[in-house]
């Protein structure tokens, strides 16, 4: 077989030889504690994992001393979530420990196993895309900071998963997560013309627009945009840089909650606006941070044991779930988008 570089290698590869044995043979899982699972393969042989939350971007140093504690614990096999948590793969029960402590001097906290917030997933914020409304990686510091303690101890009713993405695009699985961050636009771009007319193709920055709100202006060279029909999305400045969308005064973040990808005891759910808008207030965004805590304190009270966000409020229904939070119903919330109605009746699963 000819070897490239294309694609991804094929997973058995990755994998160590108590994974391969086993592979589709897994019997059942434990929660050991808020850091700890095992799995019990239908031969008995047991697999370790200790799961710790990372910044998700991360210095090469950092990612050189995990590979050498997976070296030293675990014959090298580690893996990254989805939600960007490092699992170190142990065979060796005696090595949790000893593991545990060298990520602590470290830095890290083992977590995020069972009924916790798991690690906030994230995009890339303004230290890496081009069209975000607000950054990714100091909110989620400055949220994760502020809500370890049910990262840490399991205290919730069940799982609860965080995330945010810094723009429409939502790179961030915003739409399934049970509390999210979604960075929002509220302005329409603005469109440089001399440096439309020198820096981009005019038929793709048309194309490129999913609401039809852009036409050429051939007298300048350049494009209109009608704020009418304009979204916000900023697809027309991945193609063209002459036509920018930030706005420090208008962007900022908007909340979510209820959605989940899980199948379990109820079908997938989307996620539903709960706070339409709160400024950018770097660096610590403390409104973003005291509504997250809020949103999750409420539930961990008022929720059933194993109930997700979305099926709590499912039960409870939103005009309770705004008097119990407290946050403000207004005419946001209401979702009068004209294409949104073929979504009233879907499921993350199912359209009916
Ligand atoms: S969510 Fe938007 S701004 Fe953030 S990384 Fe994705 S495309 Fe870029
Ligand atoms: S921001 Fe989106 S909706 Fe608005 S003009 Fe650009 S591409 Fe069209």
């Amino acid at each position: 077989m000819v070897k490239t570089d294309f694609g991804p290698p094929k997973y058995l590869d990755m994998m160590s030889d108590l994974c391969k044995r086993n592979y589709g043979k897994w019997k059942y899982h434990e929660v050991l504690d808020t850091g700890t699972l095992v799995h019990v393969a239908e031969n008995g042989e047991k697999l370790y994992t200790v799961r710790s939350a990372t910044p998700r971007l991360m210095h090469i140093d950092t990612l050189r001393a995990f590979c050498d504690l997976a070296d030293k614990y675990c014959d090298g096999f580690f893996r990254f979530t989805s939600r960007h948590s490092i699992e170190f793969l142990l065979e060796d029960e005696t090595n949790i420990e000893p593991l545990k402590a060298d990520l602590h001097a470290m830095g890290y906290s083992p977590g995020g196993v069972g009924n916790t917030i798991s690690n906030m997933l994230h995009t890339q914020g303004w230290i890496h895309c081009h069209t975000p409304a607000i950054d990714a990686s100091g909110i989620v510091k400055a949220v994760m900071d502020e809500v370890f303690d049910y990262y840490s101890e399991a205290k919730l009713p069940a799982r609860l998963r965080l995330s945010l993405a810094c723009c429409l695009n939502m790179c961030g699985a915003v739409h399934c997560s049970d509390v999210a961050i979604v960075g929002i636009h509220r302005v329409p771009p603005k469109v440089l013309d001399e440096k439309v007319a020198k820096m981009c193709e005019i038929p793709n920055v048309v194309a490129a627009c999913p609401t039809r709100a852009i036409r050429p202006e051939p007298s300048k060279k350049s494009v209109v945009i009608n704020d009418e029909k304009c979204m916000y999305c900023g697809n027309c400045y991945t193609m063209c840089p002459a036509i920018p969308i930030f706005d420090p005064k208008n962007d900022g973040a908007a909340i979510f909650v209820g959605g989940k990808v899980s199948d379990a005891r109820h079908p997938a759910m989307f996620s539903k606006l709960a706070v339409p808008y709160i400024p950018n207030e770097p660096p610590k965004w403390p409104t973003v941070v005291k509504t997250v805590r809020l949103l999750i304190d409420v539930y961990a009270k008022d929720a059933k044991q194993g109930e997700r966000y979305g099926e709590w409020i499912n039960r409870i229904g939103w005009e309770r779930f705004f008097k119990v939070t407290g946050l403000p119903f207004t005419d946001k919330h209401i979702d009068d988008y004209i294409f949104s109605v073929p979504t009233f009746r879907s499921t993350a699963t199912f359209k009916w």
